[in-house]
Formats: structure tokens, sequence, C-alpha cells
């Protein structure tokens, strides 16, 4: 009794009728401002005293009420927040989470009738909405939301516009793959449908923001942001036509139910890239039936697509990882047709006895669009999954890919969910690709890996113009994409061509010591890496050796300098070994003096580095005095530093 008495005295509660309450981080640095104007809720983000959000509109449109006006401020409570986890498979091993809260508590009517609750840790601002019954209702539809951010004037962007429904490929769009524009003014809205979370956004100097959301599950749709007018931007719901036009753009709660986080990450480059906000504020939603194995491995579609999901040309991508000590093998479309169930029980005995797991790829329809890559009508129904499931756990399979998903409807959401629970009870886990983003489910789902929602390595071998650009693109994903989940984007290829002879083909233009770099710079738990049995003797002996060993679970992040679509140079560790990693778009060679003080004074650096002409090297060093490095990186170029 007494304790409960004593935590109490820690809520300073008080209500308030028209005042402006504040809320700042642990550290000070940003203060939040929340006022009820005229019966409208309002916020607006400060970062060391600059505006970083202006005062901007909160709340709900419901079925069942308006609660964007009319509402009488009840309460503001804070409290302080902390949190300990440890989560293998993001880009920081352990977090310490702490944040200050707000809980503003609305009337209109029914008491309570919402809460808006607010979380401040010293990187970024969170809030979500909590609808509480009224009367005898207990669901509402949210119809709208008119939650939007007012950012400053001279704003530049950074966004991956929104596709619109039912285009592309089989009529498979929208599934985050178009590409960014950079530093634009604000004030357009992509290609009229707003844009794909994450948003990054450039105030001024070293002064960014990122906005996106976390939590995202069955009970809510996927949302995006859309223009209003000038740099002020908006949460937008799903497209109508989303999911062949089944089902509605407009998500139903039970009530008391909340909303999924909106987040907004503040501050230089170095908050960006280093934040982890989004599992700060999630929770796991099950066990792990098991534990999950995370890793390397080795597909061979994206250099021999469709064809080479053959008995043969598998048997030898098995025998390739496990010559590079890897962990997995990723089987592309059609392996139920060229290769066929009993055969493939038969590739996966042969693959476990080579210490090697096989993930399978699924088409995730169903009826939302028109990919016609097989196994097709496996994962969309209950019962059917479960039985393809219980096939794969008697046959030993590690994981599925599943692709091709319909867009970001509360039922699509809800069938991301599921297909993980079935999977985590046959002890599978599960990797995205023609999909939505993941929204904190590293943390909430333990058996899922990593999405695409990127446009990625398949476009090398698509396009020469992908390759063209695949630096500038690869520049951008640590600062926006990657930086809020794991990414699945099956690249450091060291073929010269996207073809199975490599001979023929799109042509990669970039280094061996790029192909490395971004094995450390692109972050999941699981990589299939697109290497193919011939780099074993026809790619540099260095960057073979580096791909064996290099680790796909990290225990910190820290950036060191960079600006999107130009070039980064980060580091990440692992137990004690650190990989400072850079990689450059631009013209003109990069040459950078860093400072590495994570590095003794004499401590041995191995260091791979590309001349003028993209010709890779590797060479060790002694950390000098003042513990930095010079680094030189050519256009479409790498390096990569390590302690032995
Ligand atoms: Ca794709």
């Amino acid at each position: 009794m007494k304790r409960g008495i004593s935590f109490c005295v820690f809520l300073l509660a008080f209500t308030a009728m028209m005042a402006d309450n504040q809320v700042a981080s642990p550290d000070g640095n940003i203060v939040v401002t929340i006022s009820t104007d005229n019966g409208s809720p309002r916020y607006s983000v400060a970062y060391k005293g600059q505006e970083m959000i202006a005062s901007s509109a909160l709340g709900l449109v419901t079925n069942i009420g308006d609660y964007t006006m009319a509402l009488v401020e009840k309460s503001f409570e804070t409290n302080t927040v902390s949190d300990s986890y440890s989560l293998p498979n993001i880009k920081q091993s352990h977090v310490d989470y702490k944040a200050n809260e707000a809980i503003v508590r609305y009337e209109r009517g029914e008491k309570p009738a919402m809460d808006i609750t607010f979380r401040v840790s010293n990187r970024d601002v969170a809030f979500r909405y909590t609808l509480y019954p009224r009367g005898e209702t207990r669901v509402c539809v949210v119809e709208r939301e008119v939650s939007n951010f007012a950012l400053p004037d001279g704003t530049t962007t950074f966004l991956c516009p929104q596709s619109k429904p039912m285009g592309g490929f089989a009529r498979t769009s929208p599934s985050y793959e178009t590409s960014y524009t950079l530093d634009e003014p604000a004030g357009r809205n992509g290609w009229g449908e707003g844009y794909t979370f994450p948003c990054l956004f450039r105030t001024s100097g070293d002064s960014w923001v990122l906005i996106s959301e976390t939590g995202t599950d069955g009970g809510y749709v996927g949302c995006r942001l859309v223009n209003q007018k000038g740099s002020t931007y908006a949460i937008g719901f799903p497209q109508a036509g989303e999911m062949n036009g089944v089902g509605a753009p407009t998500p139903a709660m039970a009530l008391p139910g909340s909303t999924p986080w909106r987040t907004i990450t503040v501050g230089p480059l170095a908050n960006i890239v280093e934040t982890t906000v989004p599992f700060d504020l999630v929770e796991q939603k099950y066990k792990p039936s098991q534990e999950y194995i995370y890793g390397k491995g080795s597909w061979s579609w994206i250099i021999g697509m469709d064809p080479s999901c053959n008995f043969d040309e598998q048997k030898r991508y098995i025998d390739f990882s496990a010559a590079m000590g890897w962990q997995s093998v990723l089987i592309d479309a059609f392996w139920d047709q060229q290769i066929g169930y009993e055969r493939m029980a038969e590739l996966s005995r042969y693959a476990r006895e080579k210490g090697v797991g096989l993930f399978l790829w699924y088409n995730s329809n169903g009826s939302w669009n028109d990919a016609p890559q097989t196994p097709i009508g496996k994962m969309n129904n209950a019962r059917i999954r479960r039985e393809e499931m219980k096939w794969m756990k008697d046959n030993g399979i590690r994981g599925i890919k599943v692709d091709f998903f319909g867009g970001d409807k509360q039922p699509m959401m809800q069938l991301y969910e599921d297909i993980l629970s079935d999977a985590n009870d046959f002890g599978l886990m599960c990797i995205f690709h023609g999909c939505t983003l993941p929204r904190g489910w590293e943390r909430m789902y333990p058996n899922y890996v990593a999405s695409e929602a990127v446009l990625a390595s398949e476009n090398l071998h698509f396009g020469q113009g992908s390759c063209d650009f695949e630096a500038r693109n690869g520049c951008i994903h640590p600062f926006i994409r990657n930086t809020v989940g794991s990414m699945d984007f099956g690249g450091s290829t060291l073929n010269k061509f996207y073809g199975a002879d490599n001979k023929r083909g799109t042509v990669r233009r970039t280094s061996d010591v790029y192909a490395l770099a971004t094995a450390v710079l692109f972050q999941s738990a699981v990589q299939h890496f697109a290497m193919a049995p011939n780099n074993m003797t026809d790619a540099p002996a260095w960057a073979v050796e580096f791909m064996k060993q290099v680790p796909t679970t990290w225990d910190e992040v820290r950036f060191i300098d960079g600006y999107p679509g130009k070039y980064i140079i980060l580091a990440r560790r692992t137990g004690s070994k650190w990989f400072i990693v850079g990689i450059n778009a631009e013209e003109q060679i990069l040459k950078k003096t860093i400072t590495l003080p994570m590095f003794e004074k004499g401590t041995s650096l191995c260091v791979y580095s590309d001349d003028a002409q993209l010709t890779g090297s590797v060479k060790t060093v002694s950390q000098n005095k003042k513990q930095q490095i010079t680094v030189t990186i050519p256009c479409n170029g790498g390096v990569v530093i390590t302690n032995e």
C-alpha cells in the first residue's frame, strides 16, 4: 500500500483549462508544447530552442464522433518512462530507453473521451491517440486523422513517392519501391499520392526531421504522409484502390483502443541514423517458439533469375554457402514447379547435412494483384498456410520469403501478422518482399527478419540505370529506409555482370570494396548476398575472405559523416570488433580525415580501399597518436576499416 502511495508522488498530475503544457526530453534538448486551442488540440516541437515543428493539428474524426474540436482538456499528467531491452536483430543489441511522457486527457460528454500520449526521448518525439467507449458504443471506424507536421519555411525534402494502387509489375503497387527525390523544396506531393514512410526533412544546416510511424499491426492501417500545403504534411490513410479495391481504407478499432505511434526524430544526422524509436515504443506480441538463427546466405535468383530455381543449381548454391561458412540459401519463385515438394525435401536434407538452412519463396496472393509466380494460394488462407508450414517444419525449412502484398489496408496488415504468428508456431523466420515498411516488427514479432520496401538489388539486374545510380541510392538508405527497420536489399555482389555467365547483362559500376562496405552499411540480421559460386575463383581472395567473416548482427552503430545521396561513413560494432565503412556517390573523390576514438593508439587496422580506377586492395596500418585516419573514396567506391 505504502509503495503505491510513494509511486503516486512521482506523478505530477494537474489540470489545466487553456494553458500550454510542455514536456521535455530527459536532456532538455527537445521541448514539446501541447495546447488546446478553442477545443482543438495542437502541438509544436523545438530542438535546442529551434522550432522544428510549428503549431500543428492533432485529433481523429470517427464515425462515432469528431475528436478534433469541442474537446475539453481535463488533465495533463507527466511521467518518466524507462525501459531496458535486448534485440539481437536491430542496429543496436541493447537499448536503455529513457523518456518523459505526457498524457493529455480530453472529455467531451464522455468521461474520458480521448487521451493523447506523448513520449519525448533525447532524439525522438512520439504521440498516439487512445479512444474510450462512448456509452454502449465500443467500436469505431477512424475516418480521418488530422495530425499534421508543419515544418519550418525553407525546409528541403528527401522523400519516396507513394505509387498509385494497382499499377506497375502485375498491378502489385504500392510496394514502397519508387525512387527518392533529394533536396527538393517542400510543397510537392510526390506523384499525387504523397510519400511512403519514413520521410526525411532538412530544416536548416545540420538540423533534420525524420517522420515515421511504429507499432502498426492488424489493428490499424499503414499510413503515409500527404502534403497539405507549403511545408505542412499530414497523415494519410491507404488509397481506396489498394488490395484490388477490396476493404476500406479506414481502420476500425475496438474501444478502448490506441492508434500506432507517430514518430518524429529530430536533430543532427547522427540522431537520424542512430535512432531506435521504432523499437522503443512497442512490445513483443508473442514469445519466440525457438531460438532463431540469423546469419548470411546466398540466392541464385538475383544473378540467374527464374530458370536458376532448379535442383542442380540450388545444390550448387548450397555447396557455395557451405564453402563460405554461411548459414542459409534462399530459393526463389517457381521452386514448386521446377523442383517440386518431394525433391525439395531431398534438397533440404542435403542442405542440413552441410549445415545450411533453406528459405523458400511464396506469393502472398490471394486476390490483390496479378503476380503469377508460384507457389501461390498458400499464404492467404490460415488452414492451407498452416498445412504448408507444417510440411516446412517436418522438412527442416528455416524460413519463408513472402512477396507481392496488396498495400496497407487493415486486412493486409492483419495478413502480415497472421503469417508471422503462424510461422512462429512452426519455427519459421519471415522475410517480406513487394511489401510495406516494417513498423517496429523486429521487436513485436520475434521471428520477423526483414522487409524489402526499397528499390532493391533486383533493379540492378533489371536495368542499367539502376546500376549507374547504385551508389547514389546506397547513400540514401542508411539515413531513411534502413534506419527505421531491417532492409532486405540482397546486394554485395562480386560479379561484374548481372548474368549467369558473368560476361553479359547489366554492368556493375561499383567497386568490390563498395560491395564489402554495403554488407555492413545495409542492416538486416539475415543477409542473402548476391554473390555467386564463380566468385570463389573470379573475385579477389581478400574480398571473398571478408564476405565469409562479415557479421550480420550488431551491438552498436555510430554515424561518422555523410549526406543523403552523396556519401556516408558509419561504424558498426559487434563484440570488440568495429567495422568503419564508407561509400561515395559524388563525382569528385571524397577525402576525409576521420577520428576513430574506438581504437587505441597502436591498434593494428585492416584498411580496404579503392584506387582512382576502383581497383581494391587491403593493407594493414597502425592507429596513430591522434586516433585519426584519412580515407579516400572515389565515386562508386568504398572503404572498410576493421581492427584485427
Ligand atoms: Ca521487389
